[in-house]
C-alpha cells in the first residue's frame, strides 16, 4: 500500500488520542469504586459503562434483548445502513477507529463490541432483563424490585428508536405490491420494479440508495416538505462548496444545485411532494 502523508498524520493522532484519552483498562485499575447500574448496551451505554470501569467503578450493565442486540440500534437496522455524518464526528469512545468516512452498519457494530469486550463488560451484562422499574433508597437505587442488589448511580442509555412502527394509511389494504418498513430492506428485491419511498428523511435517502443499487425500474419519493437533498460529497466538491460558501453567493448556490441534481439523476428517482404512491409495485414507508 502507498505511503500517504495526510492518512499517517490523521493515524498518527488518533494513536495519540487513544493513549492520552481513553478510560483506563479493567487490568490497569482496582474495581472499588461505587456500583453503576447501566440500562441499555448500545453505543451510549457501552461508552459510558468503559468510562466507569476506567475510574475504578463496578459496573452491570442490563440489556433488554439478547446478545446479538449489543450495538443497540445499530445491530437491528440495514446491512446497507450508514452514518449520515462523518465518522470523524462520531467518536463515542476515544478508542473507536473508522475506515470508512461513512461506515455501514457492520463497522459500526464491530467497533462497539470492541470497545465492549475491551473494558469486560461481557462479563458484567444481564441480556433479557428490561428494567421495568429504578427505585430510589436513600442514597442508593433499586432496580426491577430486586432489594438485594443496591446500586450507588444508575446510567439510562435506553436510546430514541425503539422497535419498527409501520405507519396506517388510507388504502393500505387495497395496495397489490409489497410495503416494506425503511428499517427492514435487507434482502428486499425491487429488481425491475416500480418504488415509491415514502418519507424525505435519511431513511427515505438509504432506501433510495438501495433501490437504485438493486436495479429497481423507478422510484418516487414522496415527501410532504421539499427536499434539499446533500450527496455525501467527495471532497473536491466539498472543498469548492466550502470556498464558495454563502446563502447569497450564486456561484454557491449554482454548485449546491449542480451536486443535489447529479446526485439525484445518478440515482434515477423523481420527487414527488404530497402525492401518492398508486402506480407502485412495492412500497417503502420511512414512517417511524
Ligand atoms: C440508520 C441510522 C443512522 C443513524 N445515523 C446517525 C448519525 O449519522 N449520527 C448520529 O449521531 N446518530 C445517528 N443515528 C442515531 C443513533 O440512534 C445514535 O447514533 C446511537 O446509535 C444511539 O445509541 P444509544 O446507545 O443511545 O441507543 P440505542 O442504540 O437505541 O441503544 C439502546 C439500548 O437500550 C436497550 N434498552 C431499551 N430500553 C431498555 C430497558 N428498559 N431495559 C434494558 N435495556 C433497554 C435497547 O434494547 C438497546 O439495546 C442513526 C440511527 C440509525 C438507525
Amino acid at each position: 500500500m502507498s505511503f500517504h502523508p495526510i492518512l499517517f498524520l490523521y493515524e498518527l493522532l488518533e494513536k495519540i488520542i487513544i493513549f492520552l484519552f481513553s478510560p483506563r483498562r479493567p487490568s490497569e485499575v482496582k474495581q472499588n469504586g461505587p456500583h453503576v447500574a447501566i440500562i441499555g448496551t448500545g453505543l451510549t451505554g457501552v461508552s459510558a459503562a468503559a468510562h466507569c470501569v476506567g475510574h475504578g467503578c463496578t459496573v452491570t450493565m442490563f440489556e433488554a434483548r439478547s446478545e446479538e442486540s449489543v450495538g443497540g440500534i445499530w445491530a437491528r437496522v440495514n446491512q446497507t445502513s450508514g452514518l449520515q455524518i462523518h465518522s470523524i464526528m462520531y467518536r463515542f469512545h476515544p478508542a473507536v477507529s473508522f475506515k470508512e468516512g461513512y461506515p455501514k452498519q457492520k463497522e459500526i457494530v464491530s467497533q462497539i463490541r470492541a470497545v465492549w469486550k475491551d473494558y469486560n463488560l461481557d462479563k458484567c451484562t444481564r441480556f433479557d432483563t428490561k428494567v421495568k422499574s429504578v427505585r430510589r433508597m436513600g442514597r442508593q437505587w433499586i432496580v426491577n424490585e430486586n432489594y438485594e442488589e443496591m446500586f450507588d448511580g444508575i446510567v439510562a442509555a435506553v436510546g430514541t428508536c425503539g422497535d419498527p412502527k409501520m405507519p396506517k394509511m388510507e388504502g393500505m389494504d387495497k395496495f397489490e405490491g409489497k410495503v416494506v418498513h425503511s428499517s427492514q430492506l435487507d434482502g428486499v428485491d425491487v429488481e425491475g420494479k416500480n418504488i415509491a419511498i415514502i418519507g424525505g428523511g435519511a431513511s427515505a435517502i438509504e432506501a433510495l440508495e438501495y433501490v437504485a443499487a438493486k436495479g429497481a425500474k423507478k422510484s418516487n419519493i414522496l415527501s410532504r416538505v421539499k427536499l434539499l437533498f446533500l450527496p455525501r460529497l467527495r471532497k473536491r466538491m466539498m472543498r469548492l462548496l466550502i470556498i464558495t460558501y454563502s446563502p447569497t453567493n450564486g456561484l454557491y448556490l449554482v454548485i449546491l444545485w449542480l451536486t443535489c441534481c447529479s446526485r439525484s439523476t445518478s440515482l434515477g428517482t423523481k420527487f414527488i411532494f404530497r402525492g401518492s404512491p398508486s402506480d407502485s409495485s412495492v412500497c417503502f414507508s420511512t414512517v417511524i
